[in-house]
């Protein structure tokens, strides 16, 4: 039985644990990964975040959330195999990184592999703000941020200089 769902406490930058890599759910039934889940949800909604990855709540194991407006969908063991040539540029921000927003170029179309919560898996091919929101949290997966990324931090330069400071 589960526990009902509770808010948890997101990581924030320039915290380590953002930094490193996460590794494979073995069994993604095993109620301490169901429980992580349905916490994961609510503090997502709570926090109107659009994605979250499982290092920004101090869990470095490979588990995204993912909301395109559609609903929060899970993806675990998620890998991208193709990724398009074509890219755009679009404005983003991160739960972790609060209130600092910058331009990241990234491809179009990604295809994937995953599992879902119930441990069938998957294959597919997403384009748009979910396949812009999934490269997002694929990339927490590795220790890797928008802002190593960005082309131009738009908003929060500031903020961001301020958390790195507080990292010394
Ligand atoms: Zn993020």
């Amino acid at each position: 039985m589960l526990n009902k769902p509770k808010k948890l406490d997101i990581v924030l930058y320039p915290d380590k644990r953002l930094r490193q890599p996460s590794v494979k759910i073995n069994n993604p039934l095993d109620e301490s990964i169901q429980q992580l889940i349905a916490d994961m949800k609510l503090t997502m909604q709570n926090a109107n975040g659009i994605g979250l990855a499982a290092p920004q709540v101090g869990k470095n194991i490979n588990l995204i959330l993912v909301d395109d407006g559609s609903g929060p969908k899970v993806f675990i063991n998620p890998v991208i195999i193709y990724s398009s040539r074509s890219q755009n540029i679009f404005e983003e921000g991160c739960l972790s990184i609060p209130e600092v927003f910058g331009q990241v170029m990234r491809p179009e179309k990604v295809w994937l592999f995953y599992r879902d919560e119930n441990n069938k898996f998957h294959f597919k091919i997403s384009s748009g703000l979910e396949a812009r929101i999934l490269q997002h949290e694929v990339d927490h997966l590795r220790g890797v941020l928008f802002i190593d990324k960005t082309l131009k931090i738009t908003q929060g330069t500031e903020k961001l200089e301020l958390y790195e400071s507080n990292a010394k």
